[in-house]
C-alpha cells in the first residue's frame, strides 16, 4: 500500500484503489502519484474485460487487430463513463440520448458544478466517433472527462471551468460503427450526411436525420443552448468551420474563424490548418456542423485530429489538443449573454436572438438565458419572441475577452410565427442564391428564404397548433408574383407529413385534414418557373392563426371590478384583446367557446393573468369557462368594434 488506499499493482506503473474517494485526489498530488493514479482511471477498472461484440467474430476479430493497443473500447468507454458519473456526482451526469441501431447506448457526460440542473451558464459540447474507424475523437473525450474531473479541487483553470461552464462531452456518436470498426452506422449510413439542414440524400442517408444515431445528436444540440460545438474526426489535420455544403462564406464566418484561429493557436500543433469546410475540404451535405450552425446557430467546426485515423500512440494527439479544448471551454462564455423574461411578470421568455447578419441563436427555454459567441466589438441585437413585441437595434460591444451582458425584457403582444429552421433541402443554383434560411422565420418582412426549384423545407413553428374552426395558419411569399408550393403538417419534426393543400402565393391553410401540428414542412412545386436567383417559392414567413393566451401585459391598477369570484376580464366589452386576470393566482384551466359550444381557446393558467387574442374571430359574443380545482366560473365575454 502506498498511502490511504492505494496500492502498488504487479506491474510497476500500474496503481489500484478499491474506491476512489475525493481526499484520494489531494493524497495523490501531495505524493506526486497524480500520473500513476490516472492510469489506474484508465485501464484498471475494465482491465482484463473483453469486448462484448454483437457483430460477427470476424468483425470483431478486425476491429481488434485495427486497433493499437491502449485505445479505449466501447464498452470500456462506457465503463469508464459510469465511473466517473459514480465517482463524482458533484460534477459528472451521465445522460444518454437513445440507443444505436445495434442498441448500444448514445451517451453524453454533461460536466459542470450542480450537474442536475439547467444553469444559466454557457454550454459548450464536443463529440467525437462519429465515424467508427476514426478513433482519436471518442478516445480524446474520454480522457478528457476524466481529466477534469480529477483536476476539479486540484487545477485553478479546470475548477473554475467547471464552476461557470456546462461542458458536454457526447462520447461516441456511432458505437456499431465504431465495434465494426466501420465508417458507417450499422446501416451503412455516413453519419455525416445524414444531418437535415442542406441535406441531398449522399452517403446512403434515407432522409433528414434517418438514422437513431443522428436524431439522437439532433436531440441533445436543439435541448440546450450551446454556445460553441467542436465535432471530432480523423483523416485529415484541420478545423474545418461551415458552409460544408457551399463555396459561399457562411454570414458568421468571422466568428467561425476567430474561434478555429484560437483553437489552432492554443494546441500544441506546430501548424494545424482552419478555414471553410468546402474550400479546405471537400463539398458535403448533411454535415453536423452545418446543422448545429443553421438549426441553432452555433459557433461550430470539425476538428480533423489526426492523418492517420488509427495513430499507434493513443496519447499523442490528446496531448496537442489538451490545452486548445480548455481554452473553448474558457471561450465558450465569449461574446454576448443574457436572460430573456417577460416584462410583466419576470418569467423567463423563449426567445430568438439575433444579433448582426448572423444566424440567431436560440436561448434556454428554461432560465431564458442565452449565449451566442462573437467577435469583440460592436454589434447590434434583435429579439424575438412568439407573443411578445419584437426589440431591435440593442447595440452592445463585446470586449476583447469575455461577454457583454444583455438583459432583455419583453413585452406581450399578439402574433405566433415559425421560429426555427430544422431541415432543409436545396436542388439548385446555390451559388447565385443567398440561402438565407432564417428569412422564413419571423413576421412577414420581405427578408425571405428562396427553397429552389423542387426544394423544401421543415419548421417549427414553437408550440403547437390546434385544428380549430376555419384556418389554422397562413403561408406568406414575398414578392408580387405569385409561386407554387405544397404545404404539409405533423406532429414530429421527422414526420410522417400530411398534405394540408396546394398554394400560390399568400395561402391559409386548416388542419382538419392533420390535426393538431407542430412543424410545417413547405415544397416548391418544381415548375421551374423561376431559375437563377431566388429559385423557387420565396418564402416569407408561416404564422398560427390560431388565438394564444399570453401573459398579462396590463398593469393591475388598469383593472376594473372583478367579473366574478376567481377572474377579471377586462376591457369587456372589447375590440379583440382582452386581459384575463386571476385575483388569486392559482392552477386553472381556461377556455373559450362560440355561441355554438364549440371551443376556441384552451388554456393551462398558472400566473397572475394572461392576454386573451380574441382579434381572429369575428364580433359577437363568446363564453368563457374557468376551473381552478373544484371551482368553476363562466361568463361572457362580447366582442365589438
Ligand atoms: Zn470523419
Amino acid at each position: 500500500m502506498i498511502k490511504g488506499g492505494i496500492f502498488q499493482s504487479q506491474r510497476e506503473d500500474h496503481y489500484l484503489c478499491r474506491k476512489f474517494r475525493k481526499k484520494m485526489l489531494h493524497r495523490c498530488v501531495q505524493t506526486g502519484l497524480i500520473l500513476v493514479f490516472l492510469l489506474f482511471h484508465l485501464t484498471g477498472r475494465t482491465q482484463g474485460r473483453q469486448p462484448t461484440d454483437s457483430g460477427s467474430t470476424m468483425t470483431s476479430c478486425r476491429s481488434a487487430y485495427l486497433v493499437p493497443p491502449g485505445y479505449h473500447s466501447y464498452e470500456e468507454i462506457i465503463a469508464l463513463a459510469d465511473s466517473l458519473a459514480e465517482h463524482f456526482p458533484s460534477i459528472c451526469r451521465k445522460v444518454q440520448y437513445g440507443t444505436s441501431i445495434e442498441g448500444r447506448e448514445l451517451v453524453a457526460l454533461k460536466i459542470s458544478d450542480n450537474p442536475e440542473i439547467n444553469e444559466t451558464e454557457p454550454e459548450v459540447i464536443f463529440d467525437g466517433g462519429c465515424h467508427g474507424d476514426e478513433i482519436g475523437g471518442a478516445e480524446n473525450l474520454i480522457r478528457f472527462a476524466r481529466d477534469l474531473c480529477l483536476g476539479y479541487g486540484a487545477d485553478t483553470l479546470i475548477t473554475g471551468l467547471i464552476d461557470s461552464r456546462e461542458i458536454w462531452l457526447y462520447l461516441m456518436v456511432n458505437p456499431d460503427g465504431r465495434v465494426h470498426m466501420s465508417r458507417f452506422n450499422a446501416s451503412m449510413v455516413d453519419l455525416n450526411r445524414d444531418y437535415g439542414f442542406m441535406d441531398d440524400l449522399s452517403g446512403g442517408s434515407t432522409g433528414p436525420y434517418s438514422q437513431p444515431e443522428t436524431k439522437a445528436l439532433r436531440n441533445c444540440i436543439l435541448d440546450h443552448c450551446f454556445s460553441v460545438y467542436i465535432s471530432y474526426h480523423s483523416g485529415m489535420q484541420q478545423a474545418a468551420y461551415p458552409w460544408a455544403y457551399r463555396k459561399e462564406s457562411a454570414p458568421d464566418m468571422p466568428n467561425f474563424w476567430t474561434l478555429s484561429k484560437n483553437y489552432a493557436e492554443t494546441s500544441l500543433y506546430s501548424y494545424l490548418e482552419y478555414g471553410q469546410s468546402y474550400t479546405i475540404m471537400y463539398q458535403t451535405n448533411g454535415m453536423s456542423v452545418d446543422f448545429a450552425y443553421g438549426t441553432a446557430g452555433l459557433c461550430c467546426f470539425t476538428l480533423e485530429l489526426s492523418v492517420d485515423k488509427r495513430p499507434s500512440d493513443p496519447l499523442q494527439y490528446y496531448a496537442l489538443n489538451y490545452p486548445a479544448m480548455l481554452e473553448i471551454i474558457r471561450q465558450s462564455g465569449w461574446g454576448v449573454e443574457g436572460v430573456v423574461t417577460d416584462s410583466v411578470t419576470g418569467a423567463p421568455v423563449e426567445a430568438s436572438v439575433y444579433v448582426d447578419y448572423f444566424y440567431p441563436a436560440y436561448n434556454d427555454p428554461g432560465n431564458g438565458d442565452f449565449h451566442k459567441y462573437l467577435i469583440p466589438g460592436h454589434h447590434t441585437l434583435k429579439v424575438t419572441a412568439n407573443g411578445y413585441k419584437t426589440r431591435e437595434g440593442i447595440a452592445f460591444t463585446v470586449p476583447g475577452q469575455g461577454a457583454a451582458i444583455v438583459n432583455i425584457s419583453l413585452t406581450p403582444d399578439s402574433g405566433w410565427y415559425a421560429r426555427r429552421v430544422l431541415s432543409c433541402y436545396f436542388p439548385e443554383d446555390k451559388p447565385v442564391d443567398e440561402c438565407y434560411t432564417p428569412g422564413a422565420l419571423g413576421s412577414p418582412d420581405n427578408i425571405f428564404y428562396s427553397l429552389g426549384n423542387g426544394g423544401w423545407i421543415i419548421l417549427d413553428m414553437g408550440d403547437t397548433i390546434p385544428d380549430m374552426e376555419g384556418d389554422d395558419l397562413a403561408v406568406y411569399q414575398a414578392g408580387s408574383q405569385p409561386e407554387g408550393y405544397r404545404c404539409y403538417a405533423s406532429t414530429s419534426m421527422d414526420g410522417p407529413w400530411t398534405l394540408l393543400g396546394e398554394g400560390s402565393g399568400n395561402a391559409a391553410f386548416d388542419l382538419n385534414v392533420s390535426g393538431s401540428a407542430r412543424y410545417i414542412k413547405i415544397t416548391d412545386d418544381g415548375d421551374n418557373s423561376s431559375s437563377g436567383a431566388d429559385a423557387g417559392f420565396d418564402l416569407d414567413a408561416v404564422k398560427d392563426l390560431t388565438p394564444h393566451l399570453t401573459s398579462v401585459s396590463s398593469a393591475p391598477s388598469d383593472r376594473p371590478h372583478p367579473a366574478g369570484n376567481m377572474i377579471s376580464i377586462y376591457p369587456n366589452p372589447g375590440t379583440g384583446q382582452f386581459t384575463v386576470h386571476y385575483n388569486d393566482p392559482s392552477d386553472a384551466r381556461f377556455s373559450v367557446s362560440d355561441l355554438t359550444g364549440r371551443t376556441l381557446v384552451t388554456m393551462q393558467l398558472t400566473g397572475p393573468g394572461a392576454l386573451l387574442d380574441l382579434s381572429s374571430f369575428p364580433d359577437g359574443v363568446y363564453f368563457y369557462r374557468s376551473e381552478a380545482g373544484r371551482t368553476t366560473e363562466t361568463g361572457m365575454i362580447l366582442k365589438m368594434h
